[in-house]
């Protein structure tokens, strides 16, 4: 029996995770839950799935969700804030699955690495922030990191061990595929008054607001691109995007000897999870069965780089390297938080981000400190240029 923490239950992957363990009762036994503020959600999952602990991460909230785990005669403890969080992601937990959203998600997905867990990795601004950290954390604890990300999920697959030296097995690229989102084939004047719930209407993936956005824009594989670096050690030469629009196909790893292995499956995070969860074994994940003569055609083409201006950016962070990730990765939260406000247009995002790299040059990184600090500085220029140039 495995016992597994989930942090970000409440959320689309932590839906999808919740999902799949209670379909295994003899294997899986969930210890830990976390949500950002939402009681009344944490409260509900508390009572399906009955873990030793549950989190809170607003500390304000802890007292009455403590009352309520009480109130419901549930035998769940009640822990909050960034030390709740940690203790959930370094106590008795063999498996913990980082699916925050976000630089808030960074502490808890470390500590989880440091502590030797088995780590299904969903929260890939964590390592966009902090890879070598986080490759570090993994090194000195001992544990494993298993992709969630469907595309670093299915790189994974196509890989012979997981993570081999790239060079010794043969590999040539790897290929991230992208559906291209909502706004695919739009031109920039198309693009100009798009509002967030066209943005977060996702044509495959049923996903949470902040990476719907992302996914809109490209950034959301933009982060990607940097996520397979870190992840597979692969330089950002050998690391293309080609937009799918279908998402069934879920990436490549191209070998030298001319072959393309790929990984291929219904759009359902279920699928990743599953895998992580049991690796390496397999098991039923409910996921409804790939039929290829109902899918038809598997399209495949360019993305449009120029228009979603987003995808490039991130190649720049990373050929930067040392704090670029991290900078970028701050001012997109925050130019992604405004555009869902209502107060940034979406093409502005992608300007936003520009300038808060322009304005803050690439720093080396040796420890966390500079990384949250270059995260914090970020956060107030990119504030800073769109109150000056978009009034908000
Ligand atoms: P979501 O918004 O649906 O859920 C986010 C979770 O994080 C919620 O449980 C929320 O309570 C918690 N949270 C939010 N802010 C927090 C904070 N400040 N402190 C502590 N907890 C906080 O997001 P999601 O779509 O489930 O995505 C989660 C992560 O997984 C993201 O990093 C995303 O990029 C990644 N991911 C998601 C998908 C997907 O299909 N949804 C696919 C690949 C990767
Ligand atoms: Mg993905």
């Amino acid at each position: 029996m495995k016992r597994v923490a989930v942090l970000g239950a409440t959320g689309s992957i932590g839906a999808s995770a919740l999902d799949v363990i209670a379909r295994h009762p003899q294997r899986f036994a969930v210890t830990a839950l976390s949500a950002n503020r939402n009681v009344d959600a944490l409260v509900a999952l508390c009572a399906a799935h009955t873990p030793a602990f549950a989190v809170i991460a607003d500390a304000a909230r802890e007292s009455e969700l403590r009352t309520r785990l009480a109130a419901a005669k549930l035998p769940t403890r009640a822990l909050s804030g960034d030390a709740g969080l940690r203790e959930a992601a370094t106590g008795d937990a063999d498996i913990v699955i980082a699916a925050i959203v976000g630089a808030a998600g960074l502490d808890s997905t470390l500590a989880a690495a440091r502590a030797g867990k088995r780590l299904l990795l969903a929260n890939k601004e964590a390592v966009v922030m902090a890879g070598p950290l986080l490759l570090q954390a993994l090194r000195a604890g001992g544990g494993e990191l298993i992709p969630i990300d469907s595309e670093h999920n299915a790189i994974f697959q196509c890989l012979p061990g997981g993570r081999p030296d790239l060079q010794r097995a043969g590999v040539r690229r790897i290929v991230l595929t992208a559906s291209g989102g909502p706004f695919r084939g739009r031109t920039r004047a198309q693009l100009a008054n798009v509002t967030p719930d066209q943005a977060c209407a996702h044509p495959n993936w049923v996903m949470g607001r902040k990476i719907s956005v992302d996914s809109a824009t490209l950034m959301n594989k933009g982060l990607e691109v940097i996520e397979a670096h870190w992840l597979f050690g692969a330089r950002a030469d050998r690391i293309e995007v080609v937009v799918h629009p279908q998402s069934i196909v879920h990436s490549l790893v191209e070998y030298a000897d001319g072959s393309t292995l790929a990984q291929l499956g219904n759009p359902d995070m279920r699928t990743a999870l599953a895998h992580a969860l049991a690796y390496p074994e397999r098991i039923e994940s409910a996921v409804a069965r790939l039929d290829l003569s109902q899918v038809g055609a598997l399209q495949f083409q360019a993305p449009d780089r120029a228009t979603f201006a987003c995808l490039d950016l991130a190649y720049r962070a990373l050929a930067a390297g040392g704090t670029a990730p991290a900078i970028l990765n701050a001012a997109n939260e925050i130019a992604v938080a405004a555009f869902l406000a209502g107060t940034l247009p979406f093409l502005a995002i992608a300007e936003v981000i520009a300038a808060t790299l322009d304005a803050m040059p690439a720093e080396p990184v040796d420890a966390l400190d500079g990384l949250i600090y270059a995260d914090l500085t970020a956060r107030q220029h990119a504030r800073r240029i769109m109150r000056r140039a978009h009034n908000c």
